[in-house]
């Protein structure tokens, strides 16, 4: 009997979603309609088929993208996503979320993506390795270090960059450093890199507790996804004095009032084990975990957790967008309404980008940085960048999520209408 597919993560069409905010965006702040026109659209969709021999003998071919949303601002970046409900439209909503992002931190990186469709936890590291090489080799002529840099995003890491690093290079015939970041530590990575996004999102979090006049200590948290982002959220939320009251992965999760022991859902991971077998507290899903009793939800994992189905219900008053593309529009203006604050993912997340951002620069001029270094600068670059953010939401009286993309909209807009329209 045939088993039926599994359900995507994905509700609504993301590129859809991503097209509504802009519009939105371009109504609020008075944005030339011409313009909008244009930055709806991606620049450029690469799709690609990679063949790969897999351990029985046989040949898959697997369906991987690559994305170039805008370089008006200079050339693209977004990281490559492995898993099973990719499709060519998220990449693509992606790649749109990685401009702004981009344009919100100051950096000079327009925004692009990547994905293949495929599940690695079903994958041998083997099997994986000849994957990413093929894909590498198919999109060569698209990515370059100044051209198109991508990094790791949900099912990638640091070996999967070693791999693209490695097959770019032996085809330039020298090493190139710049091609990716997010490369291990010993081939040209960033000390700090790894913990970034999870650092911004806690440097984003921590100026909005400051400006109420409050800290994380006791403030209760649940976060969903425990992969690159969410682990080191809820460590570093821990060691600022939060109690980190439910956590989970795909398979669902635990929770506790009292605090989930962290540390040791840390080791459990680390050593290949899922949450849900964790001791120290009540079994929980995913769907319940967004509407948990807490102060704040993190969601940390894949888009669409907080839909107009279950907006209603959630109980935190803040929202920290460690993953891209949690909360649908119209979710957002139900939370609106009920007065919680999202801090939306183009600002909550940026700090991975942010220090992937100092690899290219470092991988650059082949001179390393120190680790307090980096996480300085990118406190300096996250901390401005929430500082313009939060004075266009006074100023505007308008959503964060509003706020963060209006500056960044319009930064893109003003650099499109200074380079002008080729030809
Ligand atoms: P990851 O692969 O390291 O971890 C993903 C986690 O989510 C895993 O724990 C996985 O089990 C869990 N998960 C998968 N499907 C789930 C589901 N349906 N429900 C609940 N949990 C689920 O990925 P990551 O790099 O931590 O990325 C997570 C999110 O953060 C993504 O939205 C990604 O785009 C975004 N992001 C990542 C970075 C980065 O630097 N890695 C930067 C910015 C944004």
């Amino acid at each position: 009997m045939a088993t039926a597919a599994p359900e995507s993560h994905l509700r609504e069409n993301p590129f859809r979603l991503a097209q509504q905010q802009l519009y939105k965006v371009g109504e609020t702040f008075g944005i030339d309609e011409r313009l909008i026109n244009v930055l709806r659209e991606c620049k450029k969709a690469v799709e690609v088929s990679i063949p790969t021999s897999m351990e029985d003998g046989s040949v898959r071919a697997f369906t991987g993208y690559r994305v170039t949303h805008n370089i008006a601002r200079g050339p693209s970046k977004g990281g490559i996503r492995y898993h099973p409900d990719v499709t060519a439209d998220e990449v693509k909503a992606l790649a749109m979320w990685m401009t702004w992002k981009c344009s919100l931190m100051g950096l000079p990186f327009g925004g692009a993506k990547g994905g293949v469709v495929c599940d690695p936890k079903a994958m041998t590291r083997s099997e994986l390795e000849r994957m990413t090489r093929r894909f590498t080799s198919e999109i060569i002529n698209e990515i370059g270090p100044e051209k198109d840099i991508p990094a790791p995003d949900v099912g990638t890491d640091a070996s999967t960059m070693a791999w693209i690093f490695d097959t770019y290079s032996m085809n330039k015939g020298h090493s190139v450093l710049g091609v990716v970041t997010g490369k291990p530590l010993t081939i040209g990575g960033s000390l700090g890199r790894v913990e970034a996004t999870a650092r911004g999102s806690l440097y984003c979090l921590q100026s909005v507790l400051e400006r109420r006049g409050t800290s994380l200590q006791g403030l209760r948290i649940a976060v969903q996804g425990f992969g690159n982002v969410g682990s080191y959220f809820a460590k570093f939320a821990v060691e600022e004095g939060a109690t980190v009251v439910a956590i989970s992965d795909s398979g669902g999760g635990i929770h506790n009032g009292n605090g989930v022991d962290v540390a040791a859902a840390f080791a459990h991971k680390r050593g290949g084990g899922s949450l849900s077998e964790l001791k120290g507290g009540d079994a929980i899903t995913n769907e319940e975990l967004v509407v948990v009793d807490c102060d704040v939800f993190a969601p940390c994992a894949l888009e669409q957790v907080i839909t107009e189905a279950n907006a209603d219900q959630v109980k935190a008053k803040l929202i920290v967008e460690g993953a891209n593309g949690p909360v649908t529009p119209a979710a957002d203006e139900i939370l609106e309404g009920n007065g919680v604050l999202v801090l939306p993912d183009v600002l909550a997340n940026a700090g991975g980008v942010v220090v992937s951002y100092f690899e290219w620069v470092q991988g650059l001029q082949e001179y390393f940085w120190k680790e307090d270094e980096v996480n300085a600068r990118l406190n300096e670059i996250v901390t401005r960048a929430f500082d313009e953010t939060w004075a266009t939401y006074e100023d505007r009286k308008t959503s964060m999520r509003m706020a963060a993309y209006g500056v960044a909209v319009q930064r893109v807009a003003e650099a499109t209408v200074t380079r002008g329209l080729y030809p």
